[in-house]
């Protein structure tokens, strides 16, 4: 009887043993396929950066339509949107004559980058051309054009995460002009610190994020 005792417990420690080295290898399988995933990833975002330069290429090249394609691509196929590239789409739009969608993208940037932007002065030099040009384009003609707009789009804010809140521009405090005079509200959507995380502020840009109620 013991010996038989005995046996059913050597039994349970090996099939113990046997389901844990089960269980470690499925862990580490695991890893592994995560592991594949995240290299796959960081591949198939060098691949789009890759395209993102040689656009930029094209642009400087004057290959305008050439240089809208490949952005478009990375556009459509990067997760979430950097902000230089919010840039260089918007300059090449402008040079193409898509001048509404110029100043979609050029807004983008300066809103994310601020003035301490890279590109901010070129941004905002182009942004003024843009805005002129659109209005003299309304003016002459009003054709058609299709337009490739930011809020389509998730746009990366940067590893700081916070966006300057472009309804009061940071101050928190909007100014209204009425018949009586001036008068100011408190902004509604960056609850008195002036600034917007990244889903807010994708939020906003597409119309739907939802002013707070006032305390
Ligand atoms: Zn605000």
């Amino acid at each position: 009887m013991k010996k038989i005792l005995n046996n059913i417990l050597k039994l349970v420690v090996v099939c113990g043993w046997v389901m844990n080295s089960f269980y470690v290898q499925a862990q580490t399988d695991q890893e592994k396929a995560r592991e594949y995933q995240l290299q796959q990833e960081a591949f198939r975002k060098g691949l789009l950066f890759q395209q993102l330069d040689s656009a930029k290429l094209l642009m400087e090249e004057t290959q305008y339509e050439a240089a809208d394609k490949k952005f478009k691509y990375v556009l459509d196929n990067i997760k979430s949107v950097p902000s230089d590239l919010a840039f260089f789409f918007g300059k090449n739009s402008y040079l193409l004559g898509k001048y509404k969608q110029s100043i979609d993208w050029l807004t983008k940037y300066v809103q994310l980058k601020g003035t301490g932007g890279q590109h901010y002065t070129e941004a905002i030099s182009v942004l003024q051309k843009a805005e002129s040009a659109y209005l003299d384009s309304r003016k002459i003609e009003s054709k058609q054009v299709e337009e490739v707009l930011s809020r389509n789009y998730d746009i990366d804010c940067g590893p700081g995460g916070k966006v300057v809140c472009p309804v009061c521009k940071g101050t928190t405090v909007i100014k209204k002009t009425g018949v009586f005079g001036e008068s100011f509200k408190t902004c509604t959507y960056c609850n008195k610190h002036g600034l917007l995380s990244c889903e807010d502020y994708n939020k906003l840009i597409r119309g739907e994020l939802q002013p707070q109620q006032k305390p």
